[in-house]
């Protein structure tokens, strides 16, 4: 907008504006007077037309409407974030007050149906007392899923313990943990490199290596579940699941990443499992589970600055990645 062509013009002047200055034997610069008084003309080239008043003024009328627009914008999401951040931590308390009060009502219709089935069942046929077992099983899974609502609320509420923590340490002592549930369960675990130290709050990054560990061996009935836990330095190769190699930004966070040859997701669920109580099984398949451990590892993650995600190969095995850091507003995964 701010560019106009060259007009060619022709300038008549009263006489050579560039005659040169006279110089004398000794060197002397004189000015001489003008022995001819006839009409010089000039073409100027390479020069646009002069602007006119009114199109100054439009352009500043154009700058001002354009800061004022920006301005505005800036101002509506400013108020927009607050009011987000008021309403998260609202949600936040309100998840918090209603799991906890729900937990005492539920305790007792847990309780009560349990003395029925200790003091009655007698009394009732063999269908009554399959219904008050339901109704006891029931109960027990709500409590479950309450007792998931009431850790997700809280970990939005708890202030972080930023430290420098060894994640090698930390993954071995997640593994150890671990073991003790998994038993017979054959699981070969590789480790190309051992992990780096990361400013990261202990607790929950324990956490989180601990949920997405025990969903590798969990959703995994291979023999033996093979996992791979690593991670990828700033400028270094990364290839995904599907065999594409890129590099890493070199301005991009590290990631780190939970490999396993377990059953996969289907691409159409991706993008669900990290939602709150979303199981892709029935409650008691696959050892059963609240559906609320990818969403408090997502809370983390989030809480730390960074970005979680999943590629999988449904029948064949799924990489969770994740960063602890953020990178460039607007990025939704590290350039690669
Ligand atoms: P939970 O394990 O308690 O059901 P999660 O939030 O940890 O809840 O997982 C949500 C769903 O994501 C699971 O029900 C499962 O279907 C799927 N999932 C999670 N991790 C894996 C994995 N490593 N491989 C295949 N599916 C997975």
């Amino acid at each position: 907008m701010w560019f106009r062509p060259e007009v060619l013009q022709s300038v008549n002047w009263a006489g050579n504006p560039n005659k040169p200055v006279e110089v004398d034997q000794n060197g002397d610069h004189h000015l001489s007077p003008r022995q001819s008084f006839a009409k010089w003309q000039e073409t100027v080239k390479l020069t646009s037309l002069p602007w006119k008043a009114c199109e100054i003024e439009a352009a500043l009328e154009l700058r001002s409407t354009i800061v004022g627009v920006i301005l505005k914008k800036a101002d509506e999401l400013a108020k927009i974030n607050i009011e987000l951040a008021r309403s998260n931590s609202e949600l936040d308390a309100f998840a918090y007050i209603a799991s906890h009060d729900l937990k005492e009502p539920l305790r007792g219709i847990h309780n009560y149906s349990s003395f029925l089935i200790e003091d009655y069942a007698h009394l009732l046929n063999e269908d009554g007392v399959s219904k008050l077992q339901t109704l006891v099983r029931l109960t027990r899974r709500m409590e479950d899923l309450i007792d998931s609502l009431l850790h997700f609320s809280r970990l939005g509420r708890i202030e972080l313990l930023l430290k420098n923590n060894d994640l090698n340490e930390v993954v071995n002592g997640v593994i150890d943990i671990l073991r003790i549930n998994w038993k017979t369960i054959p699981v070969e675990i590789n480790r190309p490199q051992p992990l780096p130290e990361a400013l990261c709050d202990r607790i929950q990054i324990n956490e989180l290596f601990s949920n997405l560990i025990s969903n590798s061996v969990k959703y995994n009935e291979r023999e033996p579940r093979q996992l791979e836990i690593g991670y990828y330095q700033p400028g270094e190769l990364f290839t995904d699941l599907q065999g594409h190699t890129q590099v890493l930004a070199p301005d991009a966070p590290r990631v780190y990443y939970i490999k396993d040859n377990g059953i996969g997701i289907k691409e159409r669920h991706l993008d669900k499992i990290f939602r709150i109580f979303k199981r892709l099984h029935g409650p008691a398949k696959y050892g059963g589970g609240t559906g609320a451990g990818l969403t408090i590892a997502k809370k983390i993650v989030e809480r730390h600055g960074g970005t979680i995600w999943v590629e999988s190969i449904y029948g064949e095995g799924s990489v969770f990645y994740f960063t602890l850091a953020s990178w460039r507003q607007g990025d939704e995964r590290p350039i690669i």
